[in-house]
């Protein structure tokens, strides 16, 4: 016991912040995943021929399912063009509902621990997000649907695993090999990680995976959550002790006793 209590003022617990963009950086209720959802159902219809009478609970499924109805699509058989089911899929989005959000922004400056994108989104989408919210410059690095997807895998579902559902060859959350690449592209170690995510699936997956998580979009603690948010603006009020890195970070290579004296001084 006395040693972890050492280790947490010897050492920051934190190294990295790991973000969700959609609905984590910004509010549920902005309407923007509404207007995503149209436009799914919409490409479905449109571009994949399906047929009107389910196909807003077949979205809704394959996206419960598979982390993105498009991960669900190819699962299940579809085939398409991902650039362009994403510039109709985002690109058509009136982000204009979106607003700058100084406070984030003056909340993630002052961090003092590198920040970094993990969003299922493709780079576009994740931009002008960003852009909008008016967070440009505040994270290190993103990972996003073209980091996880370098190139177009053709393979189409396959039951060679005991898995109840059709594989799906797009690499998104809430799958462990998403998770696992982001480790690796973003030189994460995920045990000093804090992932902030509105998704409780991702969270799930997170949580087995080693990281920290944060629930943006509830009050509501379970089991692999650590910390749940109504707001991403209540994360000072949540977690006080990430702006503590500033004191640790500079003396966690010193002796014990001169940690010490600098924790309390
Ligand atoms: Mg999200």
């Amino acid at each position: 016991m006395e040693k972890d209590s050492y280790k947490q003022v010897s050492e920051p617990k934190y190294e990295c912040l790991l973000f969700d963009v959609d609905d984590t950086l910004y509010p549920l209720n902005s309407g923007i995943s509404a207007e995503v959802t149209k436009n799914i159902v919409e490409y479905m219809v449109t571009k994949l021929g399906i047929d009107q009478t389910n196909v807003t609970e077949m979205a809704v499924q394959l996206y419960k399912d598979y982390g993105t109805t498009m991960a669900g699509l190819r699962a299940i058989g579809y085939d398409f063009d991902y650039d362009d089911y994403h510039s109709f899929v985002h690109g058509r989005l009136p982000y204009g509902m979106l607003n700058p959000d100084p406070v984030l922004r003056n909340l993630l400056h002052s961090l003092p621990i590198r920040k970094v994108i993990f969003s299922n989104a493709n780079e576009a989408h994740v931009a002008m997000v960003l852009s909008r919210l008016g967070l440009e410059g505040c994270f290190e690095g993103v990972i996003c649907f073209e980091t996880l997807n370098p190139t177009y895998n053709s393979s189409s579902a396959n039951d060679d695993n005991v898995s109840e559902l059709p594989k799906t060859p797009v690499i998104c959350k809430p799958f462990e090999e998403a998770f696992a690449k982001a480790f690796k592209i973003a030189d994460i170690e995920p045990e000093k990680t804090l992932f902030f995510d509105d998704s409780i699936r991702n969270l799930k997956t997170a949580k087995s995976m080693g990281l920290h998580t944060v629930w943006v979009g509830s009050s509501h603690r379970i089991t692999w959550v650590d910390y749940a948010l109504e707001s991403i603006h209540n994360v000072r009020e949540a977690l006080p002790e990430l702006w503590e890195a500033i004191e640790t970070s500079h003396i966690r290579y010193s002796g014990k006793a001169a940690v010490e004296t600098s924790v309390r001084a």
